[in-house]
């Protein structure tokens, strides 16, 4: 019988063996994918499981789907679903345009306070690449999910709010900007909590998956209460929580003031001997050039949501584009998680069975390795990079590659399936 995916006590995920699994089809290109990855998922949970293992999934609403059968875009049925299955996924969803919801997404997760947007990128070989060496890219993004400018807290120039705003800022702190009438305002905001909760996880996944450092990506230089607060917010948590098993570059800066820099570079050597996880951080401009130059030396990286945005999809391109980039959302303390396509619909090319559907597989990977079902998750992935390495392929790939043979979506899905 279908059961309910719970949370422990302890703040470990109770799963049971036939979990109720929510799913937001998508739009466009979502059904396509879906029905691909779909089967995906259901012949390796019974080719690793046979009969003890079983997904009950439970179709939801939202999107145009939704707002064809229900006149709204986000039904409150399918927020209560997420809610009380705790774990579900989607596929790719049209952004209204007009009043009302400004993105499905963005409405979801606020609404389940999903502050980690977790973004692995890694380069299955074979797979067309801008760069020369793809292989060398293996990094976890976490990105803060709910503050930031990314919040969405702005004014458009010439409206109350905005002249408001100003006449505030000129009148109380004394700072006047040039063109008040035609000045859209956009405010940012970042918390010690929501800093604190995303750097903290971003350890916690460095410690869990031995990865050897966590960097923290900022613009502090510039933004000092906000993004440079991030940075000092982000090395608190280390050396307050984690201090056994990391090493922050605020010690290496304290030991370098107090002892010189020998000391501190000796302090840091030690550190990685021992096998501590450095904390380090990097200004965004810069960091941007290093994962092109240098992008063995990042394994998890910690970051604010608007960096993180560019840096997921800069990433993303480097190991083979948004077809097959997957992500999560989640809240790691109620355990809510919602893993998604990170592609659009890709309207034009709705319903043509041609598009690639490794970013909704592979976010069901994710999803079966937080579930605990790492078996089926490597069984996927492993069938996944091997059918690429064959240059069997979607045309995406096909495009870029040389001696390829092209395949449908749905057929991109069964030479994932033979080779379980
Ligand atoms: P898009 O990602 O839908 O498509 C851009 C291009 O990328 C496509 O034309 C296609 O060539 C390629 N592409 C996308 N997915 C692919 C796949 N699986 N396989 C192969 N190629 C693929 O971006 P867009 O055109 O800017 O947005 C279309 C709609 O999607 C908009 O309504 C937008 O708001 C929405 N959107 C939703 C999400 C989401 O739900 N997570 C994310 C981005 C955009």
């Amino acid at each position: 019988m279908a059961d309910k995916i719970a949370m422990n006590p302890d703040g470990t995920l109770h799963v049971p063996d036939n979990p109720t699994i929510p799913f937001i089809i998508g739009d466009g290109i979502g059904p396509d994918i879906w029905r691909a990855a779909v089967r995906v998922f259901d012949r390796a949970v019974e080719k690793y499981y046979g009969a003890a293992r079983k997904i009950t999934w439970k179709e939801v609403l939202a999107g145009e789907k939704a707002f064809q059968e229900t006149g709204n875009w986000l039904p409150p049925e399918t927020l209560e679903a997420f809610r009380a299955y705790l774990v579900g996924i989607k596929g790719p969803l049209t952004t209204p345009i007009g009043g009302g919801i400004r993105s499905l997404n963005v409405a979801l997760r606020k609404e389940l306070d999903l502050y980690v947007c977790l973004r692995p990128t890694t380069w299955y070989p074979g797979t067309p690449s801008p760069v020369k060496h793809p292989e060398d890219v293996d990094m976890v993004i976490f990105r803060e999910n709910t503050e930031d400018i990314y919040a969405g807290i702005e004014f458009a120039a010439g409206s109350i709010q905005a002249d408001k705003i100003q006449a505030f800022m000129a009148g109380e702190l004394n700072v006047n900007y040039g063109f008040s009438d035609t000045t859209g305002v956009g405010i940012k905001l970042v918390s010690e909590e929501g800093s604190k909760r995303l750097v903290r996880a971003a350890i916690q996944y460095a410690i869990t998956h031995k990865r050897p450092s966590v960097a923290i990506v900022h613009k502090g230089n510039i933004m000092k209460f906000t993004e440079g607060a991030f940075k000092q917010w982000g090395f608190e948590v280390a050396e307050e929580e984690f201090a056994n098993t990391t090493y922050t570059w605020g010690q290496w800066e304290r030991t370098k003031q107090a002892k010189g820099q020998e000391a501190a570079n000796e302090e840091q050597r030690e550190a990685e001997q021992a096998g501590k996880i450095i904390v380090k951080d990097i200004i965004a401009d810069n960091f941007l050039q290093q994962i092109l130059l240098a992008p063995k030396d990042y394994a998890v990286v910690a970051t604010l949501n608007l960096n993180g945005d560019y840096i997921s999809d800069a990433l993303a391109a480097m190991v083979g584009g948004i077809g097959i980039a997957p992500g999560a959302n989640i809240n790691y303390r109620t355990g809510h998680a919602i893993f998604e396509a990170t592609h659009g619909t890709a309207p034009r090319f709705a319903d043509t069975d041609s598009m690639n559907p490794s970013s909704v597989i592979l976010s069901g990977v994710m999803m079966l390795e937080y579930l605990g079902w790492q078996e089926a998750a490597d069984g996927i992935r492993q069938a996944l990079a091997e059918t690429i390495k064959q240059r069997t392929v979607t045309v995406d790939f096909f495009n870029l590659m040389e001696h390829a043979t092209l395949l449908r979506t749905s057929q991109f899905a069964d030479a994932i399936i033979e080779k379980f």
